[in-house]
Parts: structure tokens; sequence; C-alpha cells
């Protein structure tokens, strides 16, 4: 907190700052014009706001009058439905009958274009360079940034690249014409005597399109081999380069980009990066940086932010579990800012301040900082939005003179995303600007000095803590297990390591697990590693009949007990295991990335996903543990019960290795079946991991059997055995109806009825509509279709993609597909790495040729060379839905792309094959998203996003028709499949006398 005599001097200089500017507004908020009405009436209606915004965020998509006229209507309704400033251009639209559309889409498309241009320098260098020369002779100088910084392919990235270096030439010339701006400093040539003329900024990510902090020093070099070249373009117009800050999961790539080009040009001081204060970390980075800065003696430059992606880190963070990296009360993020520019400002002899703000109490903050700390003209600078707060420019104009304008420029397509966050932040309830120019905020609430309202606040808060909540079985709701992290270091640094600890102990014999204990068999089979198939991970001793007979016999014997033991303790056992998993996370996910080739992210995801089914299961079954009573009917007692079925065979794919097997194991368990349990072929030293947690969690002899071995020797045999009594599989579609086929077979001394619960395969399809999103919809597709070499149940292997915009998207599709690269999956520079097994491999590129009958191939990308089960990236275009690419499931990386005419044929198209797994759309149109809702018939349906990666609890997965038998694993359905309901009645009438009903409470009645 400030001394209370400098508190009072930043008072006394905002209250003169409001003062001068007393009765100007900013032009956002000037209800005079179309963008200022609609700036109020979104800042009085939230619902309103969203749908502006959201067609704000289309309107550049909409290039026909038709697209417009429908987008309007379905977004605003009819006039009736409009808001005054908007329903006046329809009802004259109205009246003008058939031409009406084609009025109202110009008075919509003026208004919008001219609110665009408001932030907007220019579109063009022309345009740009000759309003710069407006701005300047009104005294302001510039840092200009190029917009579209969604580049998706190395040539997006190029030309982001190169239209920097093309604005430089162009700013050369004309800063020869230039007067410097008027100042202090002792050279004229320069802005104030002191700072060069041309500035600009750079989105660092926009300068590699595969940025990812999973692959941090790829990503670092990427991006300095761009910045470098503009970094030497703009150190020969003697210019300054300030490198901007973006979300959170890039900020230490940004920071380490910024200290390697900081030291290949220690003489050049012109480099600056921008930090934010509202991040958590910002503290301890600003103090690294500094002390960097003298461990290296070199001059640094820190533009300090709040940051423009407040809502952004919260959604994400909470959607992945991670913990929030902004501050979530808006004065700490103030006070920070103040506490930071203090920080910078002590450090002016080696550290150039720009503070980039619209709040006159934090700008009046740094001014009278600046004068207490005796900070030399040439040392600070203040810098606002171009298009933002004039009144606040023109004040601090008069009082400092160093005012720079962030001024973007290029088209209005990348512009828009630009142009929504500004919307939305001059529409927050917290905004600075909003409070001051369009709310009832009093000057001295605006000029509180934030550590003190920060403390308030915190005070406010910890009065009403937070009540964890627990259920009525004393266990805290479920919660997702978070992701990992890929911008902690700690979690950068864990995979290589869990990975070298798990190489040490490679070659071991895995042994079965039946009764409780360890069964060695003499047959022998390795597993290997599929990206280096010499690399043999383990020997793993094979179950044939006899083996799986002992393992069913184990299971029998131990069922009685099991099943009656309660609930609360079978779901116990669950939680001790998601304990011993969650303890070895990264050891489990290296051992996947090791044996089925998992890329860090995917192998990470699975395990949490193993860990979520044993949690969520336990919380399940307490609930379904509780008997429910059934009517009202006096002197009777229904209860409604279930009961595990007997002895479970649980049959696992290769794909999930610990996920999918967790999930079918431990829903059989925890409902009471006893489990005999076959993993994959290809994986079963996962499967034995599995084994280890359920002998961590103690669970008792013969309940849990490990029984690897060959389908072919015994797959019938357990499928077939009389006292196995529920089937759990997931796998492929001919396996998947052998079994159920198989099962409906009576064997001689069955008991019981078999149960099959089967997951089979998918042949997914994302449907692409003339107006989606494409920054976003080409890297979910991509991600949808090769993360872990599309070999995911739910893999995108088709792309309906709307005639109008077809050409468009496939092209920066394949653009995309060409960035990345294949090689093993433990490195994570690789997008992917090699398939499951060398039949897998021959089945995929026998594929690969029929789709080359069938379409054009689009791509084709290469292979390592030597050894390895490596398929290449392939799309494959002009796909009918009779084409076998469209209809068969192929299960690796071939996408085959699709045209369609319209919205109706690409859902018939995408309901076409037999299956209904899951499906996506990308559109921005709310009437065919309400369509695809009712007719893309899948089990899983994603409406923007990306189709792969539900989990559980929140996207219940499972699909339809010959995808499966329509269970929903991970959902609050799944666990009765195990169990059989049972009904219990009693007369509680005895000699006409029956207890009164109320006195049979605290049971659930349905
Ligand atoms: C020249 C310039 C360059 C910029 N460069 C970048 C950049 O590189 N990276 C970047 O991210 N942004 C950048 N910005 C945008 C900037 O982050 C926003 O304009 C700025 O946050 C608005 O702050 P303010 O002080 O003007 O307004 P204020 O109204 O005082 O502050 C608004 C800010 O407070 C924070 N906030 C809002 N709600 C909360 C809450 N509940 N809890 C905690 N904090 C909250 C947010 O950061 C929000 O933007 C730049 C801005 C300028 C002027």
């Amino acid at each position: 907190m400030h001394s209370s005599e400098l508190n009072a001097r930043i008072i006394n200089r905002g209250r003169e700052f409001f003062a001068g500017i007393a009765g100007e507004k900013p032009s956002l908020f000037d209800k005079g014009s179309w963008m200022g009405k609609m700036m109020d009436w979104s800042m009085g209606n939230e619902q309103f706001k969203v749908q502006m915004f959201r067609f704000v965020d289309v309107f550049p998509s909409l290039t026909t009058g038709k697209l417009l006229t429908e987008h309007i209507r379905e977004y605003f309704g009819d006039e009736r439905e409009m808001p005054p400033f908007m329903a006046a251009g329809a009802r004259v639209a109205g009246m003008l009958g058939s031409f009406g559309g084609t009025v109202l889409n110009k008075v919509l498309t003026a208004n919008i274009e001219e609110m665009a241009r408001q932030f907007i320098v220019g579109e063009t260098t022309k345009e740009t360079v000759k309003n710069l020369g407006k701005l300047r002779k009104d005294g302001f100088a510039a840092v200009v940034d190029v917009l579209g910084e969604a580049t998706l392919s190395e040539e997006e990235a190029e030309n982001y690249t190169n239209t920097y270096l093309e604005l430089l030439d162009a700013l050369q010339a004309e800063q020869e014409q230039w007067q410097g701006l008027p100042g202090t400093g002792g050279d004229p040539a320069l802005d104030w005597g002191h700072a060069p003329k041309v500035n600009i900024a750079v989105k660092p990510t926009a300068l590699f399109c595969l940025a990812n902090p999973q692959d941090f020093e790829g990503s670092v070099a990427a991006i300095l081999n761009r910045m470098r070249r503009i970094f030497r373009r703009v150190m020969a117009v003697n210019g300054f380069l300030c490198i901007d800050m973006e979300s959170y999961r890039f900020k230490d790539i940004t920071l380490e980009v910024y200290r390697r080009l900081r030291l290949e040009h220690p003489g050049y001081p012109h480099l600056g990066i921008a930090l934010q204060a509202y991040l958590k970390d910002t503290d301890r980075d600003l103090d690294a940086l500094l002390a960097w800065a003298k461990e290296k003696d070199v001059r640094i430059s820190i533009r300090l932010v709040k940051g423009a992606y407040w809502d952004y880190e919260t959604v994400k963070a909470g959607q992945n579990g991670w913990e929030v990296p902004v501050r979530t009360i808006k004065a700490e993020s103030d006070a920070a800012f103040e506490r930071q520019a203090r920080k910078i400002l002590e450090n002016h002899g080696i550290c150039h301040f720009a503070c980039a703000s619209h709040n006159i109490r934090t700008i009046a903050a740094v001014m009278e900082l600046a004068r207490e700390l005796d900070v030399p003209d040439d040392r600070y600078e203040f810098q606002l939005l171009y298009g933002m707060a004039e009144p606040v420019r023109k004040g601090i104009l008069k009082v400092a003179g160093r005012v720079r304008l962030y001024a973007p420029y290029g088209h209005m397509v990348p512009g828009m995303g630009y142009l929504v966050r500004r919307l939305l932040e001059n529409t927050a309830n917290e905004s600075f600007l909003r409070r001051s120019f369009a709310g009832e905020a009093r000057i001295e609430q605006l000029l509180e000095d934030p550590a003190a309202a920060a403390e308030r606040e915190r005070a406010a808060r910890s009065a009403r803590p937070e009540k964890e909540q627990t259920g009525p079985d004393g266990l805290v709701p479920f919660k997702n297990e978070p992701m990992a992290d890929f911008t902690w270091a700690d979690h950068r640094a864990a995979f290589p390591e869990a990975l070298a600890r798990v190489r040490s102990r490679l070659g071991e014999t895995c042994p079965l697990f039946i009764n409780g204990r360890d069964v060695a068999t003499g047959e022998l089979l390795p597993t290997v590693n599929p990206n280096r198939p010499s690399e043999v991970l383990g020997q793993i001793c094979q179950a044939g009949t006899k083996a799986v007979g002992d393992a069913i016999a184990a299971a029998k014997a131990a069922f009685p007990a099991w099943r009656d033991t309660s609930p609360r303790v079978r779901a116990d056992h669950l939680l001790r295991a998601a304990a011993a998993a969650r303890e070895r996370i990264f050891e489990l996910s290296a051992r996947q990335i090791l044996e089925i080739g998992k890329q860090w992210d995917q192998a990470y995801a699975d395990v949490a996903e193993a860990i979520d089914f044993l949690e969520y299961y336990a919380r399940e079954m307490i609930r379904l543990g509780e008997p429910r009573r059934l009517g009202h009917a006096p002197g009777e007692l229904n209860h409604y019960l279930y009961e595990p079925k007997g002895v479970a065979a649980v049959i696992a794919p290769w794909n999930f290795p610990l996920a999918i097997s967790t999930g079918m194991t431990a829903a059989a368990i925890v409902t009471g079946n006893c489990v005999v349990y076959k993993p994959s072929g290809l994986t079963p030293l996962m499967g034995r991991c599995l084994a280890e947690l359920f002998r961590e969690a103690g669970l008792p002899p013969g309940v849990f059997n490990y029984t690897p071995g060959s389908s072919a020797i015994m797959g019938d045999y357990l499928v077939d055995h009389p006292e196995v009594s529920l089937i759990a599989f997931t796998g492929s579609l001919e396996t998947g109806l052998r079994i159920i086929e198989r099962a409906a077979r009576v064997q001689p001394g069955q008991a019981n009825v078999k149960k099959v619960i089967c997951e089979m395969g998918g042949k997914n399809a994302i449907i692409i509509d003339d107006d989606a999103d494409l920054d976003e919809a080409g890297p979910q597709v991509l991600a949808s279709a090769f993360g872990f070499q599309g070999q995911k149940c739910s893999a995108c292997s088709r792309v309906i993609v709307l005639d109008a915009i077809h050409d468009r998207f496939v092209a920066r599709l394949v653009a995309m597909a060409r960035a990345t690269t294949v090689g093993p999956s433990e490195d994570p520079a690789h997008f992917m790495g090699a398939v499951a097994d060398g039949k897998a491999m021959e089945r995929i590129r026998g594929y690969i040729e029929v789709g080359k009958t069938e379409g054009q191939l689009l791509y084709e990308g290469p292979v390592p060379e030597g050894e390895g089960y490596y398929v290449p990236m392939t799309i494959i275009g002009g796909i009918r839905p009779g084409h076998r690419i469209a209809q068969e499931e192929i299960f690796g990386p071939v996408l085959a792309v699709m045209r369609a005419t319209d919205f109706d044929e690409a859902i018939r198209w995408a309901n076409s094959p037999r299956f209904a797994l899951t499906g996506g759309v990308f559109s921005r149109s709310p009437a065919h998203l309400e369509k695809a809702r009712r007719e893309f018939r899948v089990g899983n349906l994603y409406l923007n996003r990306g189709i792969t990666g539900a989990l559980v609890e929140r996207q219940p997965f499972g699909g339809s028709r010959m995808s499966g038998a329509g269970t929903k694993a991970g959902g609050p359905d799944y666990l009765l499949h195990f169990m059989d309901p049972r009904v219990v009645t009693e007369n509680t009438m005895r000699r006409g006398f029956a207890p009164n009903e109320e006195m049979d409470t605290g049971q659930e009645r349905v």
C-alpha cells in the first residue's frame, strides 16, 4: 500500500484529471451514435449483449445477402423482439417489402463496419500509414499491431511475418517525413526527443502455428526464428519492438523468447515485453526478469497491462480443473499494477516502462510514483488502445505529453475477434471506463486506493467462506481429475523423468494375478514399443483356458461375500485405487506412452479418466446402494434395490488401455460382481498396472483377476463359460457382435441369462457449416482426426463441409497438416506417433489405397525412416456417402472430406453410416445448431468443439445403432447395466394395525 501522503497526491491528481475532461465521453459511450446505443442496450441486457457480440463475431463470414438476412432473424428475431435502436431500421425495412431485407442488411453492415473502424487504424498499409500521420498531427505516437494472430499453418505464419516486414518498409519510408513529436529529450529526429518513431507489437504465437507449452523448446525455437527476422528489420529502421503477452498457457514461452532475443542483441535497447498485472505469477516473474537483466547487464522495457484474457482464463481453468491463474478481485489487479509499476520505475536505470491503462486512478498513480522516484521522462510513457477512452488520452497528453496508441491494422475478418474483446472489456461490470462514463460510480470510489479496496473485498469474502459441500455419503462431490498443465515447468519435466524411470525397469516378466496371487505360466509373449518395436517392454505370462478357468472359479468363490459387502465398503476400495493411481500418474502415463504410443497429454488424460471412473462410480454406487421406497399405499412397504449378477468378464481394448479397462472393471466390482479381466494383447503391461492398483486398494482375493492372453485361445472360452453372467466389452464391431451372439447361446449348466455391455466402433463426422469459425474448426478437426493417430473410437474420420466454405476450409486444413510432424510419441514435438502394431499399419495403409481410388488425395504426410509402425497423416477429398472410406471404420489417421451442398444434406450424410457414436458441428447459425441437436443422431454430439475427450460425468460416453448397446460410460445409468433390480414388498399390517406411513422416513421415494 502507498503512504497516505502519496495516496492523497494520487487522488488529487485523479480529481484534476476528471475535472479536465468533465462533460466528455469516449465515443463508445456516446448515446448519440448507433454504437453508443448498442453499447448502452448491451450493458442493460445481458441476453442481448451475448447475441449482439456473437453476431458481431459471425458477421464477417456472412458473405451473401441471404446468409446475412437469415442470421439477423436467428439472432434478433423479428422487429417486435428487437431493441428500439434496431427496430426502427427493421420497421423501415419492413415497409419496403421484399427490398426490406436488403435495406436492413445494409444498415447493420454499415454500423458494424463503422464500429470495427473505430478500433482498427487501417485495412491496408497505405490507409494505416495515412492515419498514423493524422494521429501524429494530434500529438499521439503509435504502436502498430497486425491483426490476424490466429495463424493455422506455416504459410499463414509466414504471411503474417511478411506483413510486418512490409509494414516496416512502409513505415521506414514514411518516418522520414514525420517530425519528431515534441518532448524533453535531446534528439529532434526521435519522438519526444528520445523514442523511435516506428514502434510495433507482435503476438508471438502467430509466428508458429503449433505453439504449445507441451513442446516448450520447439515452440520457443520456432517463434524465435520468425521474431528474429522481424526484430532485425525493426533494428534496421531504428524502431521499437514489443512482444505482446497472450493467454497464460504461452506466458513462459513468451518470456523465454524475449530473454533469448534480448541476449542476441544486447546493445540495442528498444525491445520490450508485456506483463499482465492480473496474473498471480507476475510479481515473481517481474522480480526474476529484473534480476536477470541486472545479471546479464542488458536494458529491458516492460509494457505493463492488466490483461485482456480474464474471462478466457477463468473459464479455461474451470473446465480443466486448474487453479485460476488470474486474480479474481478486480481491485487486486489494480493494486498489483501499481505495486509492479513502482518496482519497474524504481529500476528505471535498466528498465524502460510503458504504462498501458485507461484507468485514471492507475494513470494518476503512475504519474505520482514517477514523480516521487524522480524518473526521467525518457524512461516511461503512457499507452492506450486506439479507439478507446478518447478523453483519457487527451487528458494524459495535456499533462505528460507522451501518449502512444496501440493501433491494430488489417482486414475486418481477423479484426472481429479483437473488436469483440474490446466490446467485452468496455461492457464488463468491473471496467473503469464503464463505471466512469456509463455508470453510477462516484469519483471518490473510482480513485480509491485499490490496495484498500482489495483488502476490504478479501475480508468480505473470508467472512462468507465457501462451504465445502459434502454429500450424504460424507464425500465431496465428484470433480474431474485436472488435466496435465504444461504451463508448469514441473509438469513438463515430469514426463522425461518418468519415461527414464520406467525404461530403467524394462523387460520384467509379468505374471497373471488370480485369487489374490501372482501366477506365472510357462508361455511368455513380449510386449513392445510401437514406435520402436525392437524395444521389448516386458514379457507377459499368457493365460490359457486352464488359467482362465481358475480365475472364473476364484471369482465365483469370492462372489457371495463380495455381493454382501456393503456398497460403501466396496466404494471405498475404488477410492483407494483412485488415490494410488493419482500418486503414480506420471509413471502410468509414461508406461502408455511407451506401450501404445500415446502423446504426453493423451496419456495423462487416459490416467486422469481412469481416476475419474473410480471416483465417480464409487459415488454412484453409494447412491444406488440405498434401497428406494416405492408407492405410498398404507400397510405396505415396497423396496427397490439392486443386486450384482455374479462373475463378470471384462474384455478391454488397447486404445484407452487404463481408462476403459478401469471403467468397465470398476463398474463391475463396485456393483458387487467379481471380475476376470482380459486386457488387450497390445497393452498387457497397462493391464497389469490395473491389477497393482486394485491390490494396493486391498480388494479381497478373487474379486479381481488379471488374465492376459490370446483371444484366439481363450476369448471364446471366457465368453461361453457357464459361470460368466456378465460380459463388458469395448472393441471392434465384428468382435462385439460375435460376443453378443455367443453370449445369447445358453451353455449346459448356465444359471443366468448373460448380459452383454458392448461399446463398438464409430464413423464419426464433423460438419463445417458455411458460417463456421475456421480459426476454431481447423485445429479442432485436426486434433479430433489425428490425435493419437486417429485411434480413438470417438475420432473424426469424415469432415462434411458445406460447398460455400469447402475450398477455404480444406486449403487451411491441409496447410495445417503440413506443419505437423510424425515421430516417436515420447518426443512432444511430434503431433502423431506410430499406430498400434504391424497389423493395424497394414490395414490402414490398405484403406489409404482404397481412398486414393475413391477420391482425390489432398495430403499424405511423410513418415520417419526405419522401424516403427508409422502411417502417414492422410486427407482424401471428393468422398461421397457411398464410398467405402465414408462408411467403414478405419481406426487410423485417415480423414475423408465430403462436399455437401447444404446443411440438410450434410446432416443426412453424417447420419448415413451404420454407426452412431460421436459427431460434431461447427456453425454459428442458431437454427442449424438447433436442427443438429434434433436430427444429428449420435451418442455424443458436440457443437462448436472437437469430438474427442469426453469427460466422466460431464459427457457420459457411448453410441447407439452399431456403435453400441446404448450404455453410457461415466454417466448416471451406467452401473445399472451391471446389476439386476429386485423389489421386496412387505405387508406391514398385523391384525388390522399398520404403522403410520410417516414413521418410515429417510428413504427416497420414487
Ligand atoms: C497499449 C496497450 C497494449 C496492450 N497489450 C496487451 C497485451 O499484450 N496483453 C494483454 O493481455 N492485454 C493487453 N492490453 C489490453 C489490456 O490488458 C486491457 O486493455 C486492460 O486490462 C484494461 O485495463 P484498464 O486499466 O484500462 O481498465 P480497468 O477497467 O481498470 O481494468 C480492467 C481489467 O481488470 C482486470 N479484471 C477485470 N475483472 C477482474 C476481476 N474480477 N478480478 C481481477 N481482475 C479483473 C482485467 O485485466 C480487465 O481487463 C493492452 C492494452 C493497451 C492499452
